[in-house]
C-alpha cells in the first residue's frame, strides 16, 4: 500500500514534465498545423514555460488553444495568437522590440528568446510589477519594462525594429509609427466602428512609406487612456 502511495505521488519534477508534454503538443497541434514554420518562433514557443504567466488556479489549463485571463480583466493571448503575431514580425537576434501591453509578460518572454533586446510598456501597475518580478526570476536579462503609457511608445530607445501592440487601438499611435525603423514591422489590433470588429494589421516602413496589410480578425482587450 505504502509503496503504490509513493509512486503515485506528483511531485514538483513530474508536474514540470507534465506541461514540457503538453507544450510540445500545443506548438504541434495548435501553431504548426496552423501554418507557422519560423523555426526561431517555434523553438521559443517550445521553451517558455506558459503556466507560470498565468494565475495558479489558471494552470491547468495553459496549453489549452485559447487566451486565458490573468486577472484584472486582462488576458493571455491564444497561444496561436503569439505565435503568428511574433512570425509576421520577422525579427532575428539582432533585432530590438517594442511591446505595448506587457500583461503577463508571456509575449515579451517569447520575443526575448529571439531578439537581442525587448522593450515593453504596461500602464497597470499590479501588472507591471507581477510581470517584472516573474521574468526576472525566469532569467531574462534582455528585457526592459516600463510603467507607462503605451501611447507614447519609448522614445529613448527608438528606432526599433518591431513594434507589437497587444491591445486594440482606435487607431494607429502616431508616435508608434515614428519609432518605427525602416525595414522594421509593427503589427497592431485596430478596433474598427462599422461594423464592430477588430483586425490585426500589419503595418512595414519603407523609404516610400507605409504599407499596410490585414491579416486576420482578433478579439483583444481595449488598449486604455487613448488620445
Ligand atoms: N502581451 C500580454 C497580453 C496583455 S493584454 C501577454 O502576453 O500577457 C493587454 C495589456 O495591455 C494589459 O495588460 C493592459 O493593462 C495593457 N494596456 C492597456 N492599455 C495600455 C496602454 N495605453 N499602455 C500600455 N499598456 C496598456
Amino acid at each position: 500500500m505504502l509503496k503504490l502511495a509513493a509512486m503515485f505521488r506528483f511531485n514538483e519534477g513530474d508536474q514540470e514534465a507534465v506541461y514540457a508534454v503538453q507544450r510540445e503538443r500545443m506548438v504541434a497541434e495548435q501553431i504548426e498545423r496552423r501554418g507557422v514554420t519560423d523555426p526561431e518562433v517555434l523553438a521559443a514557443m517550445r521553451t517558455v514555460p506558459r503556466h507560470r504567466f498565468v494565475p495558479e488556479e489558471e494552470r491547468q489549463e495553459a496549453y489549452f488553444d485559447g487566451p486565458l485571463s490573468i486577472g484584472s480583466g486582462q488576458t493571455i493571448s491564444q497561444p496561436y495568437v503569439v505565435a503568428s503575431m511574433t512570425e509576421a514580425l520577422g525579427l532575428t537576434h539582432r533585432s530590438k522590440a517594442l511591446e505595448i501591453g506587457t500583461g503577463s509578460g508571456y509575449q515579451t518572454a517569447v520575443l526575448a528568446e529571439i531578439v537581442d533586446r525587448v522593450f515593453s510598456v504596461e500602464i497597470r501597475a499590479d501588472l507591471y510589477e507581477r510581470a517584472t518580478q516573474l521574468l526576472s526570476e525566469l532569467g531574462y536579462r534582455n528585457i526592459r519594462t516600463m510603467l507607462g503609457n503605451g501611447y507614447s511608445g519609448w522614445p529613448q530607445e527608438a528606432p526599433f525594429d518591431g513594434i507589437i501592440v497587444t491591445a486594440a487601438a482606435p487607431y494607429i499611435p502616431p508616435a508608434l509609427l515614428d519609432q518605427l525603423a525602416v525595414g522594421g514591422r509593427m503589427i497592431i489590433p485596430v478596433q474598427e466602428e462599422a461594423p464592430p470588429r477588430q483586425e490585426l494589421l500589419l503595418l512595414e516602413k519603407t523609404d516610400a512609406g507605409i504599407t499596410r496589410r490585414v491579416m486576420y480578425e482578433v478579439r483583444f482587450v481595449p488598449l486604455i487612456d487613448g488620445q
